[in-house]
């Protein structure tokens, strides 16, 4: 029956597997999402029907759910978009499956088995930003280094029943006789040691006898296998360096295909799932799960392993040993720079756990590899906060703009909503006075066909009327340039009757409609204008040198002008600056009273 069951996921599994993601949910008309359907729901539904995992209990015979998923991500680095996608899913699953589960749920797993390349910081950063996406692994959080104690005991496990082997050739030989696709491999002369001389070896070995590279232990699998994976993998080797968790206890360390499998029967994961480079691994996590199965340390079910392509985003890296060189190599300025698809840098850059759960919805989980357009991201970020960023007004590029007919010590209160779908959020204040910024933009001394904003009177033809918004409606008298011929101030006259929002204000019919900030009251603010951080859409596919594809242009800093009311924005507040985009106040550099921007998306894909 289990047999059965076996062969029936796995004849799912196959029928899924080139089933390509969907790309996008509906919303309902009470706003809730109806849920996408992918290959592994189908897996994880077929596997609940026939109990394959059920009534499950762990070694102590307490009951445990029967749908476990986890997140295992090495402390080597800082957690990327790629790894969201991951998260996303494996935490999503565990979620939605709770109820039904007896309480599934995703383990957080830092897989922190290599001493030399992991950190304390990436560790910690890797929690922050799992909580930051709005995840939680309640009293699940475990450390594959929590294992050494029983990763040893297995080994030796696997040593005493003839499973596994030290080997004492070079590195160069173990890797020259291993053959090639198409080649066999070579027997080491030392596959043969008895389980007696390979357990005496093997203490010797964690005993600390060995210098590095001396000996390793391998599994004794086939050196003929078609797959090279199973062409007996080396499961430790000696380092004498001290790990950043258990010191200077051990100077041998298991590798990842040893201790993942392990670490995944030890918490009773159901499901393992992880992208599609690991699909030639997966006979050698069967092999590893089934022997100790055999030898009585695991019991059925088995966790089992699937696979699903990876998240590739245009115009940007996801391979944390290339982002590391970005930073070290100073082509950004940290971790957190807000080109960097980092989830620290997303972040900063303002795309908000909202946006990037709704882009790993959108964009679905497929067994097929294929490159997402950033612009998926960016609708992910404007549909998000379309509905609850509260609207500004800055002004980018500032031309100053003179209303000839007005007092220069009046003013005249003007305001405007907070948000046009929320007029319980209150109104912005602001005056108008004689003296204006607007967009240098909005004006042309020569206006193009079609061109409706700002122009002044040409020939017998009346300067252009425009409004501006939430103010007057304004008609141009002319403008004033420097010694080169560039525009530094545009004249014009107000209709004191035109303000919006009073009787007969709408009788100007205008086909423009601009906005400004009073000169008396604008607030000079530094804002961070970014673009993508390559030049090439798949800046390290093929022979790709990443490097050579680096947008030199990606940061431009400016200064602008806000309304008054931005003064007092709290860091990582969101809006949307009318007529531009979606904005940021800097998450580090904006001080009370005094605020940094960063522009996070404009309001439509400008990139094409
Ligand atoms: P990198 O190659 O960038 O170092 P990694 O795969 O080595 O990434 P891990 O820390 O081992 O990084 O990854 C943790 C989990 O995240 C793994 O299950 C991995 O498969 C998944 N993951 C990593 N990159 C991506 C990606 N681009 N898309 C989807 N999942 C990813
Ligand atoms: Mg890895």
């Amino acid at each position: 029956m289990r047999a059965f069951s076996l062969w029936v996921r796995g004849f799912l599994y196959n029928v899924f597997m080139s089933q390509d993601s969907k790309p996008s949910k509906a919303n309902t008309a009470n706003g809730a999402v109806a849920e996408p359907s992918n290959f592994l729901r189908q897996i994880i539904d077929h596997d609940l029907a026939s109990g394959a995992f059920n009534q499950r209990t762990n070694l102590a015979g307490a009951a445990i759910p029967s749908i476990i998923t986890r997140f295992p991500p090495e402390p080597n680095g800082y957690l990327h978009i790629g790894h969201a996608k991951s998260i996303c899913l494996n935490f999503g699953l565990a979620n939605d499956y709770n109820a039904q589960a007896g309480g599934a749920r995703c383990n957080m797993r830092l897989d922190d088995t290599n001493p030399v390349k992991e950190d304390i910081e990436y560790a910690d950063s890797i929690l922050e930003a799992v909580r930051w996406l709005g995840f939680d692994w309640g009293t699940h959080l475990y450390h594959a280094s929590d294992y050494f104690d029983q990763l040893y005991a297995f080994a030796e496990i696997l040593i005493q029943n003839g499973k596994a082997y030290v080997d004492s050739q070079s590195a160069d030989d173990i890797h020259a006789n291993r053959g090639n696709f198409g080649q066999a491999g070579k027997n080491s002369p030392y596959r043969e040691r008895s389980p007696e001389e390979n357990l005496t070896l093997f203490r010797e070995m964690r005993a600390g006898k060995f210098k590095d590279g001396e000996h390793v232990l391998r599994l004794k699998i086939d050196m003929a296998h078609p797959n090279i994976v199973m062409r007996d993998p080396v499961v430790y080797r000696i380092r004498h360096t001290d790990h950043h968790r258990t010191g200077s206890k051990w100077c041998i360390y298991p590798l990842y295909d040893f201790t993942h499998c392990i670490s995944d029967a030890l918490e009773n994961v159901s499901h393992s799932i992880c992208t599609l480079e690991f699909e030639n691994n997966r006979p050698l996590y069967d092999w590893i799960v089934n022997a100790l199965k055999e030898l009585g340390v695991f019991k059925d079910p088995v966790p089992h392993q699937y696979e699903f392509a990876r998240l590739n985003l245009s115009y940007t890296i996801t391979s944390k040993r290339k982002l590391l060189q970005l930073v070290e190599e100073k082509h950004v300025d940290a971790w957190d720079d807000p080109r960097m698809p980092t989830i620290v840098g997303i972040r900063r850059r303002g795309y908000t756990p909202e946006s990037i759960r709704l882009f790993c919805e959108r964009i679905g989980v497929s067994k097929a590899d294929s490159w997402i357009d950033m612009s998926t991201l960016d609708q992910a970020l404007r549909d998000d906060l379309e509905v609850r960023a509260p609207r500004a007004t800055a002004v980018l590029k500032p031309l100053k703009l003179v209303i000839q007919n007005y007092d220069a010590a009046a003013k005249e209160a003007c305001s405007a909503p907070r948000h046009p779908q929320h007029p319980e959020w209150g109104n912005r204040e602001f005056n108008f006075t004689r003296e204006l910024w607007i967009e240098e933009d909005d004006f042309m001394p020569d206006p193009i066909k079609g061109f409706f904003r700002l122009f002044p009177p040409i020939g017998e033809q009346a300067g252009s009327r425009v409004r501006l918004r939430h103010g007057f409606v304004i008609e141009c008298t002319g403008f004033e340039t420097d010694a080169n011929g560039k525009v530094i101030q545009v004249n014009a006259n107000y209709f004191p009757d035109s303000k919006s929002g009073t009787p007969g204000s709408n009788n100007y019919k205008v086909k423009g409609n601009i906005h400004w900030i009073s000169a008396a009251e604008a607030i000079p603010t530094e804002v961070r204008l970014y673009d993508h951080l390559f030049t090439d859409p798949h800046p390290d596919s093929g022979e790709k040198n990443f490097l050579d594809a680096i947008n030199h242009n990606s940061k431009q800093t400016i200064t602008a002008y806000l309304e008054p009311c931005m003064k007092d924005v709290q860091a990582e507040e969101h809006f949307q600056f009318e007529r531009h985009g979606y904005f940021v106040a800097d998450i580090k550099d904006s001080k009370p009273g005094q605020p940094v921007f960063n522009r996070t998306v404009g309001l439509k894909d400008s990139w094409k």
